[in-house]
């Protein structure tokens, strides 16, 4: 008695040809002989499938085993039979998930690399989009053969090996129709050509690297280390093949001034004593000009002050964040006698200790005393 297989595909009998298929992928998937290369029983089970498959995808197939429970392969032989032999696992398996290497295969040509650059923005330059133009390296069509890899006057010769098609491959009768398995043709390496006389410039190559020039659009608000993609701008391609992509990293350089979180920036400000105890007006150096700062009376070490819009536009624009200023307080590091006097007057008016200096004095006075905890 044959095997019954919707219960192989664990699917329920009014399974849709979807269902059916992508029942199908999965199990093939877990017990294909290359993901099991030493289990024996898991190539059972992947013919045991691929037989079940071939019933239940076939709509004539199917509706003779609903009716009469076997299909005429089934009473040939064995479930599935001999069948599977013959056509080899490995290319039903590459024609449903595409080939197991990944590889870009291009008849007639090898696709070009990808090439990176890198430009450095100030951070200014942020604010609004700019363009910048650079050169990089890439790899370009050799300009003494014109790329095709010949000496001038000479001509490249179709490869014998593929017949110029730049890949080998075979057709298959499966169960699934027939498949064409290809790979890159191992004596043009997928260019199709050969080469006699090659030319001096690139070894038959057919490129050689150049110094390329170009200019991209960054936009507003970019951060440091993002890179941007520019399509087709990296190496030519040899033959048919398609040109690589140019990967721009964009480094915005450090600002002395100013530390950027986002689009906010942080700066610092040193405030004199009297300053920050009696508040006051002062410019500071923004990032487009000068910017006004009203600093409140009494203000501590480490408070901030928000300027809203002083700071950097996000990607692709927008309004500008704000710049925080964080203040510190200087002590003076030297005092005439005459100015110690006036601090002592100050410290006397407010009902402060009076200090006498590191070396002065000499009595006791009311800044004496153990370490406060
Ligand atoms: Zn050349
Ligand atoms: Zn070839």
């Amino acid at each position: 008695m044959a095997t019954d297989p919707y219960g192989v595909l664990g699917v329920p009998r009014d399974a849709s040809a979807d269902e059916i298929k992508s029942a199908f992928r999965k199990l093939a998937r877990q017990y294909h002989p290359d993901v099991n290369p030493n289990d024996p029983t898991a190539e059972d089970k992947f013919k045991e499938v691929s037989a079940a498959y071939e019933i239940l995808s076939d709509p004539q197939k199917r509706a003779r085993y609903d009716q009469f429970g076997v299909t005429d392969d089934q009473q040939g032989g064995g479930p599935g039979g001999d069948f599977f032999q013959d056509v080899g696992v490995g290319d039903i398996f590459e024609a449903f998930f595409g080939g197991m290497g990944g590889q870009r295969r291009r008849t007639n040509g090898v696709d070009g690399e990808d090439v990176r650059a890198e430009v450095v923005l100030q951070l200014k330059d942020v604010l609004q989009s700019s363009e910048r133009k650079f050169t990089y390296r890439r790899n370009a069509k050799c300009s003494t053969c014109g790329g095709n890899g010949a000496r001038p006057g000479t001509q490249p010769v179709t490869c014998g090996t593929c017949q110029g098609q730049g890949v080998v491959g075979r057709v298959q009768q499966t169960i699934l129709g027939s498949i064409r398995t290809q790979t890159t043709c191992p004596t043009c390496q997928g260019t199709g050509r050969s080469i006699p006389d090659p030319c001096p410039t690139c070894r038959a190559r057919g490129r050689e690297a150049v110094t390329a020039e170009l200019t991209v659009t960054i936009p507003a608000g970019i951060e440091e280390g993002t890179t941007l993609r520019v399509g087709g701008k990296g190496s030519d391609g040899i033959g048919m093949g398609r040109p690589g992509d140019l990967y721009v990293t964009v480094h915005v350089a450090e600002d002395s001034r100013f530390e950027r979180e986002g689009r906010d920036l942080f700066a610092s400000l040193d405030l004199t004593f009297a300053q920050a105890a009696i508040g006051d007006t002062v410019t500071i150096e923004g990032l487009t000009g000068p910017v006004e700062l009203s600093v409140e009376a009494g203000t501590q070490p480490g408070a901030t002050k928000r300027v809203k819009g002083e700071g950097v536009p996000k990607l692709n624009g927008g309004p500008r964040g704000d710049l925080v200023v964080e203040f510190g307080v200087l002590v003076p590091k030297r005092l005439s006698a005459e100015e110690a006097d006036l601090l002592r007057e100050f410290a006397r008016k407010r009902g402060e200790p009076v200090p006498e200096g590191p070396s002065g004095g000499g009595f006791l006075g009311g800044l004496f005393g153990k370490k406060k905890k």
